[in-house]
């Protein structure tokens, strides 16, 4: 995280998405889509720009997009909250920073499950608390309940759970989930769960932690609108929690941003409200996206790990005879033409089981992503 000057250095992503840039390559580095999201939803923006929705809103969120939220929690999950509950937020990254800055002290600690995305353990480190990876291993990266509890000290202060998972793609089972509730409880500590790909998940549905009854009075949820409506520049998010947690969360917020993305809150509400097709819709098509590029880095000699949620497919390159996934990264645009990111850019340097990994994006075309196989495929010779 940290640069040669000790401080916060560019991001993974910006470093890679401005040397697909620098030197044209193909982008499979950062996730975001490269085609837009429902018309609808696009629409329902430009209207409300052209309608007077353009100076600062409630401090909470739009009405209109606090009740989308609680519908939406109810239809997809059943699970009943009410206008108190909800506070909208510059994307997840702010929902994070604002949950983050509201709970931790110095030297508190943060469970992460590793490899993590990178906001976790910079924000953690704005917030003086001490990130404590607990390492989730190939081939399912599933939490090992053991490390999870040896991981807990009483200064344990929060867990932060990230499921559908970047970068592995992982989902975590409701038994891991449950487990990660008792160890929470065990240590009075304050369960975060990040669920920005709940409407990416490609086998199964999405199962929230705030279905768990027990987890509830210790929980901050989680989402965002980037992935579900192709909108990621967007950037609005929401907390799900207690009137008194975001109460809580909400006096830090004021102090972040204030409030924002006026005109795009009715139109993520028009998002939220959009009938199942248009989510169905999503999954089927992101499964045909994660197929193409599966099949194109296999062909190319990667070991792919499969991906059951989310934008990103994992690539091992050590059957191509690479050690170094970072080195690889480097000289990926020269070599072939395609930019994608060293996964121990999200782990500590000791993981060495991640070092010969890259993570790739699919929410690409198909267009792109079948250039990206072909281009991908000259590795080999
Ligand atoms: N959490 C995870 C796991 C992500 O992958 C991302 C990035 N897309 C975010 C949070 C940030 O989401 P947003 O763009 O809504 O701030
Ligand atoms: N979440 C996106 C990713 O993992 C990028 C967001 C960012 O650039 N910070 O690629």
């Amino acid at each position: 995280l940290l640069g040669a000057d000790g401080r916060l250095a560019p991001t993974i992503f910006a470093e890679m998405t401005a040397l697909a840039a620098a030197t044209g390559a193909l982008n499979l580095g950062q996730g975001f889509p490269d085609e837009d999201g429902p018309r609808a939803v696009l629409d329902a923006a430009k209207h409300a720009i052209d309608h007077g929705c353009n100076q600062y809103g409630p401090g909470r969120g739009s009405q209109e997009l606090i009740d989308a939220v609680v519908e939406h929690q109810r239809r997809f999950y059943g699970i009943g909250l009410g206008r108190g509950d909800v506070l909208v937020t510059a994307g997840a990254t702010e929902a994070l920073a604002a949950t983050m800055l509201a709970y931790l002290s110095p030297g508190d600690e943060v469970i992460v499950f590793e490899p993590y995305y990178d906001a976790y353990a910079a924000v953690a480190a704005l917030a003086g608390a001490v990130l404590v990876p607990v390492p989730l291993a190939a081939p399912d990266f599933q939490p090992d309940p053991d490390r999870l509890l040896r991981a807990t000290s009483p200064r344990t202060r929060m867990i932060v759970v990230n499921s559908p998972h970047n970068p592995t793609g992982t989902v975590f089972t409701e038994e891991s989930m449950r487990h990660i509730v008792r160890v929470a409880e065990r240590r009075d500590a304050i369960i975060v769960t990040d669920e920005v790909y709940e409407h990416l998940v490609y086998d199964e549905r999405h199962v929230p932690i705030a279905t768990i009854d027990a987890a509830r009075d210790r929980l901050v949820s989680i989402s965002s609108a980037g992935k579900t409506f192709s909108v990621t520049g967007w950037k609005i998010g929401w907390i799900m929690a207690s009137p008194e947690r975001i109460a809580q969360i909400g006096a830090v917020k004021q102090y972040l941003t204030f409030v924002n993305g006026a005109p795009f809150q009715p139109a993520v509400a028009a998002g939220l409200r959009l009938p199942d097709e248009h989510f169905d819709t999503i999954v089927q098509s992101f499964t045909r996206k994660r197929d193409i590029l599966a099949r194109g880095l296999r062909k190319a000699g990667f070991q792919v790990h499969d991906a059951r949620a989310g934008y990103f497919l994992l690539a091992d390159a050590a059957p191509l005879g690479v050690e170094d996934a970072t080195d690889l990264a480097r000289r990926l645009p020269e070599l072939v033409g395609v930019v994608g990111v060293p996964l121990s850019a999200l782990a500590r340097p000791s993981r060495r089981d991640l070092r010969s990994t890259l993570r790739f994006a699919f929410c690409k075309s198909d267009d792109m992503l079948g250039d990206a196989a072909g281009r991908l495929a000259g590795l080999r010779s």
